[in-house]
Protein backbone atom coordinates (compact mmCIF):
# COMPACT_ATOMS: atom_id res chain seq x y z
CA UNK A 1 0.00 0.00 0.00
CA UNK A 2 2.79 2.55 0.61
CA UNK A 3 4.58 1.43 -2.01
CA UNK A 4 1.61 2.07 -4.13
CA UNK A 5 1.03 5.61 -2.81
CA UNK A 6 4.82 6.15 -3.23
CA UNK A 7 4.50 5.03 -7.15
CA UNK A 8 1.78 7.55 -7.09
CA UNK A 9 3.48 10.21 -5.89
CA UNK A 10 6.69 9.65 -8.49
CA UNK A 11 4.34 9.82 -10.92
CA UNK A 12 2.47 12.88 -10.08
CA UNK A 13 5.72 14.41 -9.72
CA UNK A 14 7.07 13.16 -12.89
CA UNK A 15 3.99 14.40 -14.72
CA UNK A 16 4.63 17.69 -12.50
CA UNK A 17 7.83 18.16 -13.61
CA UNK A 18 6.78 17.03 -17.04
CA UNK A 19 4.30 19.78 -17.26
CA UNK A 20 6.85 22.17 -15.97
CA UNK A 21 8.94 21.32 -18.45
CA UNK A 22 6.40 21.60 -21.20
CA UNK A 23 5.24 25.13 -19.69
CA UNK A 24 9.04 26.18 -19.46
CA UNK A 25 10.21 25.15 -22.86
CA UNK A 26 6.94 27.22 -24.52
CA UNK A 27 7.56 30.16 -22.70
CA UNK A 28 11.24 29.92 -24.51
CA UNK A 29 10.07 28.90 -27.64
CA UNK A 30 7.41 31.73 -27.49
CA UNK A 31 10.57 33.68 -26.29
CA UNK A 32 12.05 32.42 -29.27
CA UNK A 33 9.39 33.10 -32.09
CA UNK A 34 9.24 36.68 -31.01
CA UNK A 35 12.96 37.25 -31.39
CA UNK A 36 12.74 35.18 -34.40
CA UNK A 37 9.70 37.22 -35.69
CA UNK A 38 11.75 40.53 -34.73
CA UNK A 39 14.76 39.48 -36.21
CA UNK A 40 13.08 39.08 -39.35
CA UNK A 41 11.39 42.46 -38.96
CA UNK A 42 15.03 43.83 -38.74
CA UNK A 43 16.03 41.91 -41.25
CA UNK A 44 13.53 42.88 -43.51
CA UNK A 45 13.94 46.75 -42.71
CA UNK A 46 17.46 46.02 -43.29
CA UNK A 47 16.91 44.71 -47.13
CA UNK A 48 14.57 47.82 -47.46
CA UNK A 49 17.49 49.88 -46.54
CA UNK A 50 19.91 48.35 -48.56
CA UNK A 51 17.18 48.69 -51.49
CA UNK A 52 17.15 52.52 -50.77
CA UNK A 53 20.48 52.70 -50.81
CA UNK A 54 20.94 50.70 -53.96
CA UNK A 55 18.53 53.25 -55.44
CA UNK A 56 20.15 56.28 -54.25
CA UNK A 57 23.45 54.93 -55.51
CA UNK A 58 22.41 54.31 -59.09
CA UNK A 59 20.72 57.61 -58.72
CA UNK A 60 23.96 59.39 -57.83
CA UNK A 61 25.89 56.76 -60.29
CA UNK A 62 23.48 58.74 -63.23
CA UNK A 63 23.85 62.14 -61.85
CA UNK A 64 27.82 62.02 -62.02
CA UNK A 65 27.31 60.51 -65.63
CA UNK A 66 25.12 63.54 -66.30
CA UNK A 67 27.79 66.21 -64.55
CA UNK A 68 30.58 64.46 -66.68
CA UNK A 69 28.57 65.20 -69.75
CA UNK A 70 28.15 68.41 -68.90
CA UNK A 71 31.74 68.94 -67.93
CA UNK A 72 32.37 67.62 -70.89
CA UNK A 73 30.20 70.07 -72.94
CA UNK A 74 31.58 73.44 -70.90
CA UNK A 75 35.34 72.06 -71.61
CA UNK A 76 33.89 71.87 -75.90
CA UNK A 77 32.78 75.04 -75.47
CA UNK A 78 35.37 76.60 -73.96
CA UNK A 79 37.77 75.05 -76.35
CA UNK A 80 35.21 76.18 -79.07
CA UNK A 81 35.49 79.88 -77.97
CA UNK A 82 38.89 79.75 -77.89
CA UNK A 83 39.32 78.94 -81.01
CA UNK A 84 36.43 81.68 -82.08
CA UNK A 85 38.38 84.55 -80.09
CA UNK A 86 41.61 83.55 -82.34
CA UNK A 87 39.44 83.82 -85.55
CA UNK A 88 37.82 86.83 -84.72
CA UNK A 89 41.46 87.99 -83.97
CA UNK A 90 42.98 87.22 -86.70
CA UNK A 91 43.62 89.59 -89.45
CA UNK A 92 41.40 88.53 -91.97
CA UNK A 93 38.25 88.93 -89.16
CA UNK A 94 38.82 92.06 -87.45
CA UNK A 95 36.08 94.75 -87.69
CA UNK A 96 37.22 98.50 -87.23
CA UNK A 97 36.39 100.04 -83.64
CA UNK A 98 36.92 95.96 -82.36
CA UNK A 99 38.62 95.80 -79.02
CA UNK A 100 41.41 93.26 -78.65
CA UNK A 101 43.70 91.84 -75.92
CA UNK A 102 47.64 93.04 -76.68
CA UNK A 103 48.32 89.20 -75.94
CA UNK A 104 46.34 88.62 -78.90
CA UNK A 105 47.89 90.77 -81.41
CA UNK A 106 51.22 91.00 -79.82
CA UNK A 107 53.08 87.68 -81.67
CA UNK A 108 51.64 89.64 -85.33
CA UNK A 109 51.64 93.36 -84.27
CA UNK A 110 52.99 94.60 -87.92
CA UNK A 111 49.95 91.99 -89.77
CA UNK A 112 47.56 94.82 -88.38
CA UNK A 113 48.99 97.65 -89.82
CA UNK A 114 47.52 96.87 -93.37
CA UNK A 115 47.27 98.18 -96.47
CA UNK A 116 44.65 97.20 -99.76
CA UNK A 117 43.92 98.59 -102.88
CA UNK A 118 40.74 99.20 -103.57
CA UNK A 119 38.10 97.80 -106.26
CA UNK A 120 35.06 98.87 -108.04
CA UNK A 121 32.23 97.18 -106.49
CA UNK A 122 33.70 95.47 -103.27
CA UNK A 123 32.69 96.01 -100.05
CA UNK A 124 35.05 99.70 -98.95
CA UNK A 125 33.74 100.87 -102.68
CA UNK A 126 30.11 100.35 -102.01
CA UNK A 127 30.73 102.23 -98.31
CA UNK A 128 32.54 105.03 -99.98
CA UNK A 129 30.95 105.14 -103.17
CA UNK A 130 28.99 108.76 -104.05
CA UNK A 131 30.18 109.60 -100.24
CA UNK A 132 33.33 110.96 -99.45
CA UNK A 133 34.34 109.25 -103.28
CA UNK A 134 32.89 111.15 -105.95
CA UNK A 135 33.28 110.44 -109.42
CA UNK A 136 36.34 113.13 -110.24
CA UNK A 137 38.85 114.15 -112.48
CA UNK A 138 40.93 114.45 -110.09
CA UNK A 139 41.80 111.37 -107.65
CA UNK A 140 41.54 108.13 -108.94
CA UNK A 141 40.10 104.84 -106.75
CA UNK A 142 43.47 103.82 -107.96
CA UNK A 143 45.24 106.58 -106.44
CA UNK A 144 43.47 105.25 -102.70
CA UNK A 145 44.74 102.56 -100.19
CA UNK A 146 42.34 101.40 -97.86
CA UNK A 147 44.27 101.01 -94.76
CA UNK A 148 43.59 98.90 -91.30
CA UNK A 149 45.60 99.86 -87.81
CA UNK A 150 45.52 99.81 -84.44
CA UNK A 151 45.40 102.53 -81.85
CA UNK A 152 45.10 102.94 -78.17
CA UNK A 153 41.77 104.59 -77.51
CA UNK A 154 40.44 107.39 -74.80
CA UNK A 155 40.25 104.17 -72.31
CA UNK A 156 43.87 102.78 -73.00
CA UNK A 157 42.35 100.05 -75.06
CA UNK A 158 43.59 98.39 -78.31
CA UNK A 159 41.38 99.08 -80.99
CA UNK A 160 41.24 98.49 -84.57
CA UNK A 161 41.14 101.21 -86.61
CA UNK A 162 40.59 102.16 -90.84
CA UNK A 163 41.39 105.38 -92.53
CA UNK A 164 41.55 105.64 -97.11
CA UNK A 165 44.83 107.35 -97.79
CA UNK A 166 46.58 108.49 -101.08
CA UNK A 167 49.06 105.32 -101.97
CA UNK A 168 52.09 107.91 -102.26
CA UNK A 169 52.12 108.24 -98.55
CA UNK A 170 50.46 104.66 -97.33
CA UNK A 171 54.07 103.28 -96.02
CA UNK A 172 54.56 106.88 -94.38
CA UNK A 173 50.76 106.71 -92.65
CA UNK A 174 51.36 102.91 -91.89
CA UNK A 175 55.21 103.98 -89.76
CA UNK A 176 53.18 107.00 -88.35
CA UNK A 177 50.54 104.70 -86.54
CA UNK A 178 52.54 101.92 -85.73
CA UNK A 179 54.45 104.51 -84.43
CA UNK A 180 52.06 106.21 -82.70
CA UNK A 181 50.98 102.73 -81.26
CA UNK A 182 54.25 101.89 -79.92
CA UNK A 183 54.13 105.08 -77.90
CA UNK A 184 50.54 103.67 -76.59
CA UNK A 185 49.37 107.39 -77.88
CA UNK A 186 45.56 107.58 -77.75
CA UNK A 187 43.50 108.10 -80.01
CA UNK A 188 39.20 108.00 -79.40
CA UNK A 189 38.14 106.45 -82.75
CA UNK A 190 39.95 105.81 -86.24
CA UNK A 191 36.51 105.28 -88.37
CA UNK A 192 35.98 106.06 -92.58
CA UNK A 193 34.03 109.48 -92.60
CA UNK A 194 31.28 107.78 -94.30
CA UNK A 195 30.06 105.92 -90.80
CA UNK A 196 29.10 109.66 -90.41
CA UNK A 197 27.89 110.44 -93.58
CA UNK A 198 24.84 113.27 -93.62
CA UNK A 199 24.41 114.03 -97.25
CA UNK A 200 27.29 116.10 -98.07
CA UNK A 201 30.85 116.22 -97.40
CA UNK A 202 31.04 119.64 -95.50
CA UNK A 203 28.26 118.33 -93.00
CA UNK A 204 29.62 115.03 -92.48
CA UNK A 205 33.59 116.60 -91.88
CA UNK A 206 31.57 118.38 -89.09
CA UNK A 207 29.38 115.24 -87.69
CA UNK A 208 32.48 113.10 -87.73
CA UNK A 209 34.41 115.98 -85.32
CA UNK A 210 31.15 116.09 -83.31
CA UNK A 211 32.08 112.62 -82.76
CA UNK A 212 35.77 113.66 -82.32
CA UNK A 213 36.70 110.86 -84.78
CA UNK A 214 39.99 110.69 -86.55
CA UNK A 215 40.10 110.73 -90.23
CA UNK A 216 41.45 111.25 -93.59
CA UNK A 217 40.07 110.97 -96.99
CA UNK A 218 37.33 113.33 -97.77
CA UNK A 219 36.50 114.61 -101.47
CA UNK A 220 35.78 117.98 -100.77
CA UNK A 221 37.11 121.63 -100.59
CA UNK A 222 39.06 123.02 -97.56
CA UNK A 223 37.31 125.01 -95.01
CA UNK A 224 35.65 127.87 -96.00
CA UNK A 225 36.83 127.87 -99.66
CA UNK A 226 36.75 126.36 -103.14
CA UNK A 227 39.67 124.70 -103.98
CA UNK A 228 40.66 120.71 -103.12
CA UNK A 229 41.45 120.36 -100.03
CA UNK A 230 44.48 117.77 -98.87
CA UNK A 231 42.17 115.56 -97.61
CA UNK A 232 40.38 115.26 -100.50
CA UNK A 233 43.58 113.76 -102.33
CA UNK A 234 44.22 111.42 -99.22
CA UNK A 235 47.27 113.44 -97.83
CA UNK A 236 46.27 115.04 -94.58
CA UNK A 237 44.52 113.21 -91.65
CA UNK A 238 42.56 115.04 -88.84
CA UNK A 239 43.72 113.75 -84.88
CA UNK A 240 41.03 114.07 -82.30
CA UNK A 241 39.57 116.89 -83.27
CA UNK A 242 37.60 117.76 -79.99
CA UNK A 243 40.67 118.20 -78.37
CA UNK A 244 42.46 119.91 -81.25
CA UNK A 245 40.49 122.68 -82.86
CA UNK A 246 40.40 124.35 -86.15
CA UNK A 247 40.30 128.07 -84.79
CA UNK A 248 40.60 131.48 -86.81
CA UNK A 249 40.84 135.19 -85.76
CA UNK A 250 37.62 137.45 -85.47
CA UNK A 251 36.93 141.15 -84.51
CA UNK A 252 36.66 139.47 -80.87
CA UNK A 253 39.28 137.02 -80.76
CA UNK A 254 39.38 133.35 -81.83
CA UNK A 255 36.23 131.74 -82.90
CA UNK A 256 35.66 128.02 -83.46
CA UNK A 257 33.01 126.08 -84.90
CA UNK A 258 32.33 122.87 -82.28
CA UNK A 259 31.01 123.30 -78.41
CA UNK A 260 33.02 120.38 -77.58
CA UNK A 261 35.97 121.55 -78.52
CA UNK A 262 35.63 124.92 -75.97
CA UNK A 263 37.77 124.19 -73.41
CA UNK A 264 40.39 122.97 -75.41
CA UNK A 265 40.82 126.39 -77.71
CA UNK A 266 43.38 127.54 -74.91
CA UNK A 267 46.12 125.25 -75.73
CA UNK A 268 47.46 124.96 -72.18
CA UNK A 269 44.95 122.65 -70.61
CA UNK A 270 47.72 119.74 -70.08
CA UNK A 271 45.24 117.31 -71.37
CA UNK A 272 47.18 114.40 -73.05
CA UNK A 273 45.05 114.74 -76.32
CA UNK A 274 46.06 118.12 -77.12
CA UNK A 275 48.91 118.11 -79.73
CA UNK A 276 51.24 120.67 -78.82
CA UNK A 277 54.83 121.82 -80.28
CA UNK A 278 57.00 118.91 -80.54
CA UNK A 279 55.28 116.29 -78.30
CA UNK A 280 55.03 112.19 -79.65
CA UNK A 281 52.25 113.05 -82.05
CA UNK A 282 53.50 116.31 -83.83
CA UNK A 283 57.03 114.91 -83.55
CA UNK A 284 55.87 111.33 -85.37
CA UNK A 285 54.18 113.13 -88.09
CA UNK A 286 56.97 115.55 -88.89
CA UNK A 287 59.31 112.58 -89.03
CA UNK A 288 57.51 111.01 -91.88
CA UNK A 289 57.88 114.63 -93.79
CA UNK A 290 54.01 115.86 -92.58
CA UNK A 291 53.15 119.49 -91.79
CA UNK A 292 51.51 120.77 -88.74
CA UNK A 293 48.19 123.06 -89.37
CA UNK A 294 49.16 123.98 -85.50
CA UNK A 295 51.83 126.12 -86.58
CA UNK A 296 49.96 128.24 -89.21
CA UNK A 297 48.86 131.74 -87.53
CA UNK A 298 45.43 132.09 -88.84
CA UNK A 299 43.31 130.15 -89.38
CA UNK A 300 44.90 127.61 -87.11
CA UNK A 301 44.55 123.76 -87.41
CA UNK A 302 45.45 121.57 -84.21
CA UNK A 303 43.86 118.69 -85.48
CA UNK A 304 45.83 118.62 -88.93
CA UNK A 305 48.54 117.29 -90.43
CA UNK A 306 49.55 117.47 -94.16
CA UNK A 307 51.94 116.41 -96.73
CA UNK A 308 51.30 118.35 -99.76
CA UNK A 309 51.31 116.44 -103.08
CA UNK A 310 49.91 118.24 -105.68
ZN1 LIG B 1 42.27 118.57 -91.75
Amino acid sequence: MRKKKIGTAVISICICALFLVVAIMSVVLLGFREKLSEFETEKENVLLQCQILQENMKTLQEQNGNLETQIAQILENQKQQEQNVHLDTSIENIAPGQILAYEDVAENLDSYFSSRQIQEGDEIYSRIYGKSYQENGNVALSDLRYLTLLHYNFNHEIQVGEMIVNAAVEQDVLGIFKELFANEYEIQSIFLIDNYWTGDADSTDSASIEANNTSCFNYRPVTGGYHLSNHAYGCAIDINPQQNPYIWMTDNGWGWSHDNATPYVDRSSGDPHVITDGDICCSTFEKYGFQWGGYWSNPIDYQHFEKALY
